[in-house]
């Protein structure tokens, strides 16, 4: 039985005065602690022992004598063995006894599996519990069902690798290291097949994985990240915000881009196949006139979430898109939480969201400041599930 808001708003009710905020230790939690500590919240990191030396010594929160703050963010760090045992009962109590408020990342998801975070976890996820799920390319009701609903342009599916007649990418986990992309392209049926061969000979794909593979046109044009922000504690229409944009830096996909095409030839045939792992990011901004659109996008996806899985987005999300040559964007991915792109906002915020909040506003800070107006409003249960 899914975990209901009802039994969530009923937990949040008797939380202790002031809650804290916990994120998963990775993919965007500085930012989420940042923001928390920006907000006057104590942060919590919830680690896994090993992985932990970011949070717990290089970002862990010194303070001076008088209780101040000295430097960094991280005030608390909870380890466990294994990311997934934060799940356990006993650290369920616990983040409850301290009044966690769990900010979900793709950490989060990818560590901890769907099924215990939709009916076990019993402790408030700030944002949407069920539409973690629709990332999951293999889920039936996946994001590209959201964004059918919202019309919202996305990559058309090519339906098995007989079909491909244009160029393709064929998006499927890697062979070894299941959480990373073992992603390629290709442009007809016989590539498809010798390229298949090497990289399985390479080890990034397993054969296994091929038939779930979604093979989807690729779409020519540079990668912007939309990160947005949907708050459900204002009007409708002044609930959207676009706090910034992002790109990536994959590797070795962008190292093979940096050799002049002269230097690319010298490669073998498989060190020449690119690798889509992501290493990091970079912040951009679009060109105005693009804004709009990403705009209409936005409030169609906010629309689609919430009729498909009410209350829908609460919090942030991220639309990743190619823009076309006529400055149109088509969406390959969403992130119904916040996205690692994010990242590039912390400390600092991003062109977008400062200039519409008049202060320094990253995404972890507009969290924090969401939960901040909701328990200033008696409000939290609407912003959590
Ligand atoms: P994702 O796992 O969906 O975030 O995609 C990883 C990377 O693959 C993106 O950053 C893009 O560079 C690329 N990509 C994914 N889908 C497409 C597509 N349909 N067309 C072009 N590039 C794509």
């Amino acid at each position: 039985m899914p975990v209901s808001r009802e039994e969530i708003r009923a937990l949040v009710e008797r939380y202790p005065s002031p809650p804290v905020v916990a994120t998963v230790g990775s993919h965007s939690a500085l930012d989420v602690a940042d923001g928390a500590a920006t907000e006057g919240f104590t942060s919590v990191v919830l680690a896994q022992t090993g992985r932990d030396a970011t949070y717990s010594r290089y970002f862990r929160t010194v303070r001076a004598p008088d209780g101040s703050r000295r430097r960094g963010c991280v005030d608390e760090v909870w380890t466990y063995p294994r990311f997934a045992a934060l799940a356990a009962p006993d650290s369920q109590e616990h983040l409850r006894a301290r009044g966690a408020l769990l900010v979900p990342n793709r950490a989060l998801s990818s560590y901890v599996p769907l099924d215990v975070i939709e009916n076990e976890l019993r402790v408030p996820i700030v944002g949407s519990r069920r539409l973690l799920r629709i990332e999951e390319r293999t889920e039936r009701e996946n994001y590209y069902s959201l964004l059918e609903a919202a019309h919202i342009p996305f990559p058309r599916a090519i339906a098995g690798p007989a079909a491909i007649d244009r160029l393709a990418i064929v998006k499927l986990p890697h062979a070894s290291r299941r959480l990373e992309r073992g992603f390629f392209t290709a442009a007809s049926p016989a590539e498809y097949r010798a390229k298949v061969e090497r990289l399985v000979a390479r080890g990034t794909v397993a054969p296994s994985d091929l038939e779930a593979a979604r093979i989807e046109e690729y779409v020519l044009g540079p990668v912007f990240n939309f990160n947005y922000f949907f708050s459900p504690l204002v009007p409708r229409a002044e609930g959207l915000e676009l706090l910034g944009v992002d790109e990536r830096r994959e590797s070795n996909l962008d190292g093979l881009v940096r050799l002049p095409a002269a230097q690319q030839l010298e490669l073998s045939e498989t060190e020449r196949i690119p690798e889509y792992t992501v290493v990091g990011h970079g912040t951009l901004t679009v060109r105005e006139s693009i804004l709009e659109e990403a705009f209409q996008l936005g409030e169609r996806f906010v629309d689609a979430a919430r009729a498909a899985a009410p209350p829908g987005i609460l919090g942030p999300f991220c639309l990743q898109s190619c823009i076309d040559r006529d400055g149109h964007l088509t969406v390959f991915d969403v992130a119904a939480r916040i996205g690692g792109g994010t990242n590039i906002h912390l400390g600092l915020g991003h062109p977008y969201g400062n200039a519409l909040w008049r202060v320094p506003m990253s995404t972890g800070r507009r969290v924090a400041v969401e939960l901040r107006r909701a328990l200033e409003q008696g409000r939290l249960s609407e912003v959590v599930t």
